[in-house]
């Protein structure tokens, strides 16, 4: 019995505790439009009360700084006509009846009057009642600058110097009202010196040349193009020959770099030709030319002067003699001698004697075979 009553009490503790978090206090917050406002310019400041679920009278005192000055306030109470006016500087208001007071209750508008370096500070002072019990009692402030409408500037200050690659800034304040105006300074970019060779050049390949920043001692590359080889004039190395090409070089002055060129094969220069065999009727004859460079010789043929010059032998070896083409060469004579009566008489008169002649044989033999 006794745990039971303790643990009921534990769970109304624990119940009441989560009640009274769950359930804001009362409160109240005072908001300006902006931080600053210049002369005669206007800024809004904005009074909210929350979690008053029921009152019967509110009050609220606004201390109004010097510098500015109130144009006017409104109010859902003003709009509801439970106050005439919120003119002065305090607004008082009795309810009657118990009301929920939440959200913006009151709007007052500022004037700036005169400028001054440091902030204004407006005050409001709540308290809010339930019959004699009070509900809220709390002063909320805001701050507001009033600044020049026009300034009176310092001169400008550098307060970041620029580097050869980054911005830097400046700022001036104004002597009345200490507001600062900022501006960037430009980068001053590099201050490079003259350019120092720090890789030569060479015949075929790039070289280098360097500038340092004075500044910062940034250093920036630029490129020396190749030289190119100097070559002096060709020479030749090597003579060409009538059966071989020749070369020819030329060596570069700066690096010794040597490049070559071949000459063409001058072929042979031959000379008269000379007659080592006159030709006959039925050999050729034999030639030879003598190269005037590198004494080569060539021998040619010389064709047979015959009268056929179809049946002339190009070939030296061709020209032996046989006893048969002696007496084709004997026929061939006498045919061509045809024209001359004598001959062939001659020739009819020894054909006649030869067929006596064996005629005459064959009657010897035959009278001898039949006397046996
Ligand atoms: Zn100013
Ligand atoms: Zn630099
Ligand atoms: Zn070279
Ligand atoms: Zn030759």
């Amino acid at each position: 019995m006794k745990k039971i009553l303790s643990l009921f009490i534990s769970v109304v503790l624990i119940l009441s505790m989560v009640i009274s978090v769950s359930a804001a206090n009362p409160g109240a917050a005072l908001k300006a439009s902006a931080n600053s406002v210049a002369v005669d310019g206007k800024v809004t400041l904005t009074l909210s009360l929350s979690s008053i679920d029921a009152a019967t009278s509110a009050y609220v005192d606004i201390t109004i700084p010097e510098g500015l000055e109130m144009l006017k306030g409104e109010s859902k109470w003003l709009a509801e006509g439970l106050i005439k006016d919120i003119s002065s500087s305090d607004a008082s208001l009795a309810l009657g009846a118990e009301k929920a007071l939440n959200g913006n209750v009151l709007k007052l508008v500022f004037k700036g009057k005169t400028a001054s370096a440091d902030a204004k500070k407006i005050s409001a002072a709540v308290q809010v009642k339930k019959g004699s019990k009070q509900v809220l009692k709390t002063t909320v402030t805001a701050s507001v600058k009033v600044i020049c409408k026009s300034h009176s500037y310092n001169d400008w200050k550098i307060t970041k110097e620029a580097t050869c690659t980054a911005k830097g800034s400046q700022s001036r304040s104004c002597s009345v009202c200490a507001f600062a105006e900022t501006k960037a300074i430009a980068a001053k970019g590099h201050a490079y010196g003259a350019d120092t060779v720090t890789k030569q050049a060479t015949c075929t390949a790039k070289g280098v040349k360097t500038a340092i920043c004075a500044s910062c001692g940034a250093t920036k590359n630029t490129d020396i193009s190749a030289l190119g080889h100097k070559y002096g004039n060709w020479e030749t190395t090597k003579e060409a020959t009538c059966a071989e090409g020749g070369t020819q070089t030329r060596k570069c002055a700066t690096c010794n770099g040597v490049e070559t060129k071949s000459i063409a094969v001058a072929g042979h220069k031959y000379g008269e030709a000379v007659i080592v065999n006159e030709p006959t009727e039925n050999e050729p004859g034999l030639q030879k030319k003598t190269c005037t460079e590198c004494g080569n010789v060539v021998e040619e043929e010389i064709p047979a002067t015959g009268i056929d010059s179809n049946t002339n032998t190009n070939t030296i070896t061709s020209s032996d003699n046989t006893i048969s083409s002696d007496i084709e060469d004997i026929v061939s004579n006498i045919e061509i001698e045809e024209g001359n009566t004598t001959h062939v008489w001659v020739i009819w008169v020894i054909m006649g004697i030869i067929i006596v002649a064996i005629a005459i044989v064959v009657f010897i033999i035959d009278r001898n075979r039949k006397n046996k």
